[in-house]
């Protein structure tokens, strides 16, 4: 089976973790701040907090912003689930935008309507979350304007976009945002096993996070209430998990890190030949607006109900059973079972709903051999023929 993602791991990043396990720390050692840094400085931005997974850092960012139980979080229903749940963990109500029916991310229309018909309601939201769905960054300064008109802030999910840009920035710059999340899951463009990180401007910010990561203490004698009774004194100045990254995976992250350039490359090359392909087919191809730049993360086709004789759920069964390992991103979050119970339903978001009745990702990852690429193709072109 062709899988739709698989990490690549070379002789140098199993160095890189080779020379932490001879080290004196496993954790809470120097090769974190050192891949903070590192990404920091790719993404063009102050500072990066290093979390155990980008779900934890999620949380991290959207307890720094001061969501709680009164809060309202606004995201798109087209995400992994973990973007909205980290909103109810801080037991803060959450709501979603209808997308975007060409590019699949948030629809600034749909959110400019809802942000107005709030305001009338009297419950606007603090947070929106945009999520970068595919690697394709959202229209950041459309939502950064609404931010300030209605008064939100703004947490970008990168965990796809990694690499990718909007407007000559790298997304993760934070130029129209608090806060943006990435993850290093290995399906994801570089990987830490487990691993993700939260990027601000905002040194205080990033201080929360800090604490949030790791049970609200801090070390550093300027952050203290009171005077330090020694060499061991910490102080524990708020509610905090431990959510931290391992120097080990901080290790792996710092080299894949390297090489996050060319992956993107690739993952572009391999989708422009996907585009070449499957250009004459009856399918609808991932559409690429000219102002931003992908990470490329997923390369997602739409199966129009009744191509080759088939709806999309016999596409997906017959590409598996061809060897194909394609994968729907994602089943829309107002849907799963626990958002229904919250008062959710289906014809809610309906664009959303009629990407997720057509969606099938296809293989996307650097090593995939010309062989694999021209199987993928000539599988789906069967498929879609008869
Ligand atoms: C992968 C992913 C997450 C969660 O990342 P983890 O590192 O697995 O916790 C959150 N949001 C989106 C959009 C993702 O794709």
């Amino acid at each position: 089976m062709i899988s739709y993602g698989r990490q690549d791991i070379t002789a140098a990043d199993k160095e890189a973790v080779i020379e932490v396990l001879n080290s004196d720390f496993l954790t809470q050692g120097p090769a974190i701040p050192a891949f903070e840094k590192a990404v920091a400085e790719q993404v063009k931005v102050g500072h990066g907090v290093a979390f155990c997974n980008a779900t934890a850092a999620l949380h991290g960012a959207y307890n720094a912003l001061g969501i709680g139980p009164k809060s309202l979080v606004w995201t798109s229903p087209l995400t992994f689930v973990a973007t909205a749940n980290a909103a109810r963990m801080l037991g803060a109500d959450v709501d979603f935008i209808d997308t975007d029916p060409r590019t699949y991310n948030l629809s600034i229309e749909a959110l400019e309507k809802k942000l107005e018909q709030a305001g009338k309601k009297g419950r606007l939201p603090d947070l929106v979350v945009p999520v970068h769905l595919t690697g394709q960054s959202c229209d950041m300064e459309a939502i950064k304007r609404l931010g300030e008109k209605f008064g939100f802030r703004i947490v970008e999910d990168a965990s796809h976009a990694i690499g990718g840009g909007y407007k000559d920035h790298p997304v993760g710059s934070c130029r129209h945002s608090d806060i943006t999340i990435f993850s290093f899951h290995p399906v994801k463009i570089i990987t830490t096993g487990e691993g993700g990180m939260a990027m601000t401007n905002d040194g205080e910010l990033a201080f929360s996070m800090q604490l949030f990561r790791s049970h609200g203490i801090t070390r550093d004698i300027e952050r203290m209430e009171g005077e330090p009774d020694g060499g061991w004194y910490y102080e524990m100045l708020s509610l905090g998990f431990n959510y931290r990254m391992t120097d080990i995976q901080a290790a792996l992250g710092a080299s894949q890190l390297t090489r996050l350039d060319g992956y993107v490359k690739k993952r572009h090359e391999i989708a422009a030949y996907y585009d070449k392909k499957l250009a004459d087919q009856p399918i609808i191809l991932p559409h690429r607006e000219s102002w931003q730049y992908s990470g490329f993360h997923l390369y997602v086709i739409g199966w129009p109900d009744g191509t080759g004789g088939r709806n999309r759920k016999q596409a997906f069964t017959d590409l598996r059973e061809a060897g194909i390992g394609v994968n729907v991103h994602y089943m829309p979050v107002h849907l799963q079972p626990y958002y229904a119970k919250l008062g959710f339903a289906a014809g809610d978001f309906p664009s959303a709903e009629d990407y997720y009745a057509k969606a099938i990702t296809l293989p996307l990852y650097p090593n995939l051999s010309d062989e694999e690429l021209g199987k993928v193709v000539s599988t789906v072109k069967r498929l879609a023929a008869c």
